[in-house]
């Protein structure tokens, strides 16, 4: 895995997000101008303006259905380059909490000494609050996942959008007492009114390094396989304590997968922790305040 120079990653504090606008939405407003000029100064090009414009569209889209892409704006696929120096990964649990999964799974994180990341849905959350706050009471971190994981997500428009994030962000904080900081999008699907909204809210889009598909892999070998492959300091993984696929014993699937992941993360000398805790600048103090928000330089 390429991890890229602190510089090149997106800083974890609205403080810090340098551009207002973000580069896709500057350059569709330039291409849509342009467009409107050439087919005013030059009539019969109108097909080729129409084109432009089509073509600009088809790249929003794609960068929205391309959940690794940074087409729209920040969106973290592995952790700063200071976190992969100290040799960190982050394990990242989603769709829950789910009484029937989550327990185990901050059983077996206990077992091997591992923190982890829970993208939680806000509506489960409310559902089961005692469990929300006992991922945290364990040392774990609580992120955003949005409040109902629709389907539809990607389909927002901006409104609706803003909602959805800051309905589950109001729960989780109010359940917690921890804000979120990170926001995953539902299935990772995003589009172009997502980062305004994220960064309205001071979140930070992450999406992920390497998934095994645990919500429809039944196969633990499978999944165990695409996680744990060239797994590399500065990786985010991710699996599914809600919504997991089922192993033949009847198991969620995470569960049969995070012990060999988590042995062979420490073989590699891979330390799994939170996100909030990857994101300590090495010039922290003792006190745990991210640097981001104390210094004037950049992440
Ligand atoms: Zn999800």
């Amino acid at each position: 895995m390429t991890t890229p120079s602190d510089s090149a990653l997106p800083a974890a504090h609205a403080s810090d997000k340098a551009a207002p606008w973000p580069a896709y939405v500057t350059a569709s407003v330039a291409c849509h101008a342009g467009a409107g000029l050439l087919a005013v100064a030059a009539p019969a090009s109108w097909p080729w303006a129409v084109a432009a414009i089509a073509v600009n569209h088809a790249v929003l889209t794609a960068g929205g259905l391309w959940p690794r892409s940074r087409w729209l704006g920040s969106n973290w696929t592995c952790l700063p380059a200071h976190a992969a120096a100290r040799r960190e990964i982050a394990i990242t649990i989603d769709d829950g909490p789910d009484p029937a999964v989550t327990p185990a799974v901050l059983d077996l994180l206990d077992a091997h000494g591992a923190k982890a990341t829970f993208f939680c849905i806000g509506t489960a959350a409310r559902a089961h609050p005692a469990l929300a706050r006992e991922i945290v009471r364990r040392g774990h971190s609580v992120q955003n996942h949005s409040d109902r994981h629709s389907h539809r997500f990607s389909l927002l428009g901006p409104k609706a959008m803003a909602r959805e994030i800051a309905a589950a962000q109001a729960s989780l904080a109010d359940i917690t007492g921890e804000a979120p900081r990170y926001f995953r999008a539902p299935a990772g699907l995003r589009n172009p009114f997502l980062a305004p909204v994220l960064q309205r809210l001071d979140l930070q889009l992450v999406s992920w390094t390497r998934r095994g598909f645990d919500t429809v892999r039944r196969d633990p070998t499978v999944v165990l396989a695409r996680l744990a492959r060239s797994l590399a300091a500065g990786d985010i993984v991710i699996a599914h304590d809600g919504n997991a696929a089922r192993t033949a014993d009847g198991d969620a699937v995470v569960l049969a997968v995070l012990p060999e992941l988590l042995a062979r993360a420490r073989s590699l000398g891979l330390v799994a922790v939170t996100l909030p805790a990857a994101s300590l600048h090495p010039r922290s103090d003792d006190t745990g305040t991210p640097a981001e928000t104390t210094a004037s330089a950049s992440p």
